[in-house]
């Protein structure tokens, strides 16, 4: 994970009164199929699944990433969907879930060079160390306003303060060697040789260093300077 990310901003959805979070999948994005096939290649001369017209930014080191079209704002939100490929990016960058800047920002630093992650959790289990997610993180202002708005939120969430997010594999559908689809999401590690034979639509990373906080607390955080 690095905090090199582009300057240009993205553009900021209103949806019913609420903003749509940078990695909500709206209606007008598909995904866009592609013919697959079995075919050699990486570092190591695998056999792996590929499109037959695949193109440089179709794969992530030897991971073939679904196509989809990107076109926020157009249709409806579903703001329980990501974008696979903004919640790559959101992931890969440490990107705010909500607005999509980076949380390489104040409260990084001020938090003692830690970024916020949230998720939805009525009963409140605190995040652990090794935990899995597909959630990016997300930046103190969106994180205040979504507690305050978000209706999932709003039925329970537990956050931490995280040292740092570990790439650990994806999500998506397997394919074998007759290019047979396994209908079940399956969550795949890096080190497991069907990385090769997956379709991704996830990225998923571990967290570490976790520490629970309150959002009430952030701005208790803040005062005590770390
Ligand atoms: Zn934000």
């Amino acid at each position: 994970m690095t905090g090199v990310t582009t300057t240009k901003q993205p553009r900021q959805f209103q949806w019913h009164g609420l903003r749509v979070p940078y990695v909500a999948l709206w209606s007008g994005e598909r995904e866009q199929m592609a013919p697959m096939a079995r075919m050699v290649g990486g570092e190591w001369g695998n056999e792996r699944i590929g499109y037959t017209d695949e193109l440089p930014a179709d794969r992530r080191q030897e991971t073939l990433w679904v196509r989809y079209s990107a076109s926020p704002g157009s249709g409806t939100p579903n703001l329980a969907l990501m974008h696979p490929l903004r919640q790559r990016r959101a992931m890969e960058h440490m990107l705010c879930q909500v607005c999509g800047r980076s949380t390489y920002d104040d409260g990084f630093r001020r938090w003692g060079d830690r970024h916020l992650f949230i998720r939805r959790d009525p009963e409140n289990l605190p995040i652990s160390d090794g935990e899995l997610t597909t959630t990016p993180p997300v930046c103190e202002p969106c994180a205040i306003e979504s507690a305050r708005s978000c209706p999932h939120l709003r039925r329970g969430y537990t956050a931490a303060l995280v040292e740092y997010a570990q790439p650990w594999g994806v999500s998506g559908f397997v394919y074998d060697a007759a290019l047979k689809r396994d209908p079940a999401v399956t969550s795949i590690p890096y080190t497991d040789h069907r990385i090769r034979w997956v379709q991704a639509r996830r990225d998923i990373a571990t967290l570490h260093g976790c520490t629970p906080i309150s959002l009430d607390d952030l701005a208790t955080y803040e005062s005590a300077g770390v």
